[in-house]
Formats: structure tokens, C-alpha cells, sequence
């Protein structure tokens, strides 16, 4: 059997090694335009940045390896440029001579990722605008930032006398994750980084009231934010540098560009081969990853995937797809039954020592798919036993479905093992868990590692304590005309308070109770949510209606800046 792969690096060589491991005989073909196969695209930022020093470092496999250990024939330089389904072929360029050849096929896997949004905006094409795709993308900017910029320019033109000082301004477009890792490294090399996003939110796949966390601390460690502006176009003023160009008539003067605008599948030879592309504008595949050409297989960002919350076709971007996409269709190809359950979008990124991490469907999709069976929790747990040195919060919102507590997603930001709250989750979530699983899930712990209670158990406990009716909650945007009452100790609320909220310490509450309404619903307040459970379990079962005000003041803060 003779397959050839078109895209050299996650999906593509994941199958290529695959089937080499599957298949001894099969011919394999891999096929990449580029200069590298298999290298780390996800280390670029950090590349630029410094962190990861040697560009070597990012080369984690070569040509020769693949002819090596795989006995595949790899080669870079080389671009497929038209397929011809019916006489299985595939013309391929030499990217340095230009020749074409052909090759035939038994099966095509086409992993040919995606292509970066670059609308055709004035000055885009000026020196010093660049995109952080592939490797030579980011030599290219290791390059610009260590030339520096003419100082005195023009002075030479006179004395011979030129100086050439640090580029420290840097403008970064798009606050998706390569923006904003990118601009992070910006950050730590000295530059005054000022983010432009189109979006009233960064990281997009986030509720925005968890963005705004994410936003805060943005700018706490210096990113100047300009959301809700986009770019109109760019300049180069007098001395050589940039200027960037926003819708609402602002200008950003800048050393650098980076244009992070977001990428759309790869679709060019797919569409000419007449493949099926679907309603979101990716290759369409079945869960075996066959196109609709029988023959032909797709996977990585090039595809459409079913989200496997929602049901609904979705393009996700992301590795581990990728890798495990290329792995299934080259166990199809080799005659194993292997199928692709649909993609989360289970994601991290880290931004200065913090991370952002997420999974499954969020609430905003939930509403766009007009899923009205959901609730959601706010809590704000340790990441391991308060007493032990180095525990921090992770402010994490739940959702899940009402009418059986099955889980649907999650969010999670904070400074200390949010990956591993977030992959559990995300394994419940693949698993079809209900909040009640997680309650009951078996986690590791000891105290600098966790707690007796994970924050993945309490997030079961406190959403089962919902579904069950312990817990009744209500959430800040819908707050009303409830009696609000504050059970916080009174030097709490020097730093913060809810208008209209009555203080009764928690500790003196049921000495009290007679201060309180019976007529009218008690919504309770604390910092995060649990001294109001308490006080709330004690009005319940006193005959108060009383509901819990899902992660108190510490959610207040957010909810509270979607709508200001
Ligand atoms: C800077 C950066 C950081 C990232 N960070 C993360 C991260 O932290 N976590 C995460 O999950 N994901 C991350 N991603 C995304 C992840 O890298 C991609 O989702 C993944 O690589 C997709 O795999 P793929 O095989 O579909 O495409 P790619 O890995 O992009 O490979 C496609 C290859 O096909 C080649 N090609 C295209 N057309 C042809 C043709 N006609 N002929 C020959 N070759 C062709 C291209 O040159 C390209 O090299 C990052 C991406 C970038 C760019």
C-alpha cells in the first residue's frame, strides 16, 4: 500500500510514524512545503522570548530521522499542489526548482494545518510586522528585535555618526493564545507591549467574566490592553518605526508588530480536489477521519470536528487533536476500527506564572446553541492545604446540566496547578461524569499537592448541593430586590461592599435570627461562597428562604465589570 501525507508536522507526522508502527510494508510519503517537519510550533513564543534558546531546541525531529527510524520518505521543500481523486494522484512542487512531479496513491492523508488571518489592511506588508507561525517566522523576528532601531537617523547622512538603540515598543494584534504568550515574552524582554483586540474580551473561548481575571492580571504585570479597537492599518513615520492604526482613531507607535488575528483551516487543495468542506469552512471528515473521497483522509486544523459537548461542527485548533486525529487515521488506513470522539477544546495557556485553563463548552456557547438546561457555580478553592506554604486560589466557574447533573465545562484560572483541576475535568467530560461523579472522584493528596477535599471534589459538592436543594444559588446579574445579607466579619467590609447588604457575622447569625425577613427571599453574601452556604443551611432549615450568591464577593468583582 502506498500513502502519501501532505503536512509534515503534528497531524501529519503523528501519522506517518503511526503507521510505520502499524504497517512494515506500506509505502509512506511525507510531503512538506516547508524547510522542517514535525517541529514545535507551540515553543515558538518562547523562542522569541528567550526562553527557549536554541532554534535547534525547537526542532524536535528531521527529514533524516523519519527515513531513518520510519523508513518514511520524507521530504521538506516539497508542496502538493493538486490532487486528482479519480486517477489518485498527487502533483508535487519543488519548492527550490520549481519541478513537478507525480506521485499515485493507494490512500492521502491531507494534514495541511492552517493558513493565519492577514486581511489586506494599508501598510500591512511594512518591515517590522510579522506573524509567529513557523520557525523562520520567529527567526525573523529574533532577528528584527536584536538589530535594534537607528537612533539620531539621518544624523550618518552627515557625520557618518549612527547609534542604534533597543526596540522597546511592541504592538501585538489579536488576544488569542499565540498574542498573548507572544506577548508575554515581549513582556519579559523589556518591551512596552500594548495588545490590540478586536473582541470586548481576551482568549475568546473564555466567559468574559473570567477573561476579565485574565485581563487584570494582564495589566498588573504591564500589557497595555486596548479592547474593542481594531486595527485600520499600519505606518511608518519619519524615524523608521510603525505606527498602528485603530478603528477608533488611535495610534499606537510600535517597533515591532505582531499580528496574531486568528487562523482559518487550510482548505485551498481539498476545495480543488472537489472534498466536501462543511458549514464552518473545514474539511469535513466522518469520525474515522475519511473525507468524503473514500480514499482521502484529513485531520488537524485543516477539519471540521464535532464538539463533543455540544454535538455542533466546530474548527479547534489545538496539538492534541492534531496528534490524535493522525494517529486514528492511520489506524483506519491500516484496517483497525479507531474513532474520534469529538474535540473539548481543552486548553492552557501560561502567562506570567499564572495560567489559564479551560474545557468543554462554555456559557456563551451553551446560550448560542440555545441550551437552556445548564447551571453554573463560581468557586474560588486552594490549590493545595491553606496551612502549606505556596497554596493560591483558583477562581474556577463549573457549568453542568440541570436535569442530571452531567458535566459540560469549565474554566479555571490561578497561579498553582490549574492544568491538573482542568485535565481531570476534562477526562469527567470525555467520561460523560456528572457533578456527582466528581464528588465522589479519588484524587491525590497530600498537602503541598492538594487538599482532602481536591477542588475538583468541591466543585462536585458545591453543584450537587445545588441539584440536591442544600444549596439554592442565585448569580449577581440576576440579583433583584432580595434582602441581601453580608455574613462577613465587619473588617472585610472595609475593603468591599455590596450596596444595600446587611452585616450580620456569620458567627452571630443564629443569635439573630430575628433581625431577618420570613417574607422575603435572603440572598447571602461572603468573600467566596462558603461561610454563606453555612449561614444559608441554617436559614433553610429555620424556614428562611435563602439562597446562596454563587461565589460572593470575589464573582461580584467580575460579573460587576460586564456590566458597568
Ligand atoms: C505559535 C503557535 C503556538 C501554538 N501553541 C499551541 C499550544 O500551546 N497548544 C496547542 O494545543 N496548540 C498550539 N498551537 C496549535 C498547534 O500547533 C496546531 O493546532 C497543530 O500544529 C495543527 O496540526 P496540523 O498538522 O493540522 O497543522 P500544522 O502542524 O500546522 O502542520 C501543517 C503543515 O502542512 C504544511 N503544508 C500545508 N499545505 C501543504 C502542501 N500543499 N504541501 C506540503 N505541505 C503543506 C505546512 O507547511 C505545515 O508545516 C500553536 C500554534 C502556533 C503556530
Amino acid at each position: 500500500m502506498k500513502v502519501i501525507i501532505v503536512g509534515g508536522v503534528a497531524g501529519g507526522a503523528s501519522c506517518a510514524a503511526r503507521l510505520r508502527r502499524l504497517d512494515e510494508k506500506a509505502e509512506i510519503i511525507m510531503v512538506e512545503r516547508g524547510p522542517y517537519v514535525s517541529y514545535a510550533n507551540c515553543g515558538l513564543p518562547y523562542h522569541i522570548g528567550g526562553v527557549i534558546e536554541k532554534e535547534s531546541s525547537l526542532l524536535v525531529s528531521s527529514e533524516a530521522m523519519f527515513r531513518a527510524m520510519f523508513a518514511v520518505d520524507a521530504r521538506t521543500g516539497c508542496e502538493a499542489i493538486k490532487i486528482s481523486p479519480d486517477k489518485k494522484t498527487v502533483d508535487l512542487r519543488n519548492v527550490a526548482t520549481g519541478e513537478v512531479t507525480n506521485e499515485s496513491y493507494d490512500k492521502l492523508v491531507l494534514s495541511p494545518g492552517a493558513v493565519t488571518v492577514r486581511p489586506p489592511l494599508p501598510g500591512i506588508d511594512l518591515p517590522g510586522i510579522f506573524q509567529v507561525r513557523t520557525v523562520p517566522d520567529a527567526r525573523a523576528i529574533r532577528e528584527w528585535l536584536e538589530r535594534g532601531s537607528l537612533f539620531l537617523a539621518g544624523m550618518h547622512k552627515y557625520s557618518g555618526f549612527q547609534t542604534v538603540r533597543p526596540k522597546t515598543r511592541a504592538v501585538v494584534i489579536g488576544g488569542g493564545f499565540i498574542g498573548l504568550e507572544t506577548a508575554e515574552n515581549l513582556v519579559h524582554r523589556g518591551f512596552d507591549v500594548t495588545l490590540v483586540e478586536m473582541l470586548d474580551q481576551v482568549l475568546a473561548p473564555l466567559d468574559r467574566e473570567m477573561a476579565r481575571i485574565v485581563e487584570g492580571y494582564l495589566e498588573r504585570h504591564g500589557m497595555r490592553l486596548a479592547l474593542n479597537d481594531g486595527v485600520s492599518g499600519f505606518k511608518q513615520s519619519a524615524n523608521g518605526s510603525l505606527e498602528v492604526l485603530t478603528k477608533s482613531g488611535k495610534v499606537y507607535p510600535a517597533d515591532i508588530v505582531i499580528l496574531s488575528l486568528g487562523v482559518r483551516p487550510d482548505t485551498a487543495l481539498a476545495k480543488a480536489a472537489g472534498l466536501e468542506i462543511g458549514e464552518r469552512g473545514g474539511i469535513r471528515v466522518d469520525d474515522q477521519m475519511r473525507t468524503s473521497d473514500p480514499d482521502i483522509f484529513a485531520v488537524g486544523d485543516a477539519i471540521e470536528v464535532k464538539d463533543f459537548v455540544t454535538g455542533q461542527w466546530s474548527l479547534i485548533a489545538l496539538a492534541g487533536p492534531a496528534n490524535r486525529q493522525g494517529r486514528i487515521a492511520a489506524d483506519v488506513i491500516a484496517g483497525r476500527d479507531s474513532r474520534f470522539r469529538g474535540t473539548q477544546g481543552t486548553s492552557i495557556i501560561g502567562l506570567f506564572g499564572a495560567a489559564a485553563a479551560w474545557t468543554g463548552a462554555s456559557e456563551k456557547t451553551l446560550n448560542r446553541v440555545g441550551d437552556k438546561d445548564f447551571e453554573k457555580i463560581y468557586l474560588y478553592p486552594n490549590s493545595h492545604a491553606g496551612y502549606y506554604p505556596g497554596a493560591r486560589p483558583i477562581a474556577m466557574k463549573v457549568l453542568f446540566r440541570k436535569s442530571d447533573g452531567r458535566l459540560l465545562g469549565a474554566q479555571a484560572l490561578g497561579e498553582d496547578n490549574v492544568d491538573k483541576r482542568i485535565s481531570a475535568l476534562a477526562m469527567a467530560i470525555q467520561m460523560g461524569a456528572t457533578i456527582y461523579d466528581l464528588e465522589e472522584a479519588e484524587l491525590c493528596y497530600s498537602p503541598q499537592f492538594g487538599s482532602a477535599k481536591d477542588p475538583v471534589n468541591f466543585a462536585g459538592m458545591v453543584a450537587a448541593g445545588v441539584l440536591r436543594g442544600d444549596m439554592p444559588i442565585r448569580h449577581w446579574e440576576s440579583a433583584g430586590q432580595e434582602f441581601l445579607l453580608d455574613v462577613r466579619e465587619p473588617v472585610e467590609l472595609a475593603v468591599e461592599q455590596a450596596p444595600r447588604t446587611v452585616n450580620i457575622p456569620l458567627g452571630q447569625l443564629r443569635a439573630r435570627l430575628g433581625e431577618l425577613p420570613r417574607n422575603k427571599e435572603i440572598l447571602v453574601i461572603c468573600r467566596s461562597g462558603q461561610r454563606a452556604y453555612y449561614a444559608q443551611r441554617m436559614l433553610l432549615q429555620n424556614g428562611f428562604k435563602a439562597r446562596n450568591l454563587s461565589g460572593g464577593m470575589l464573582s461580584r468583582y467580575h460579573v460587576q465589570l460586564l456590566v458597568n
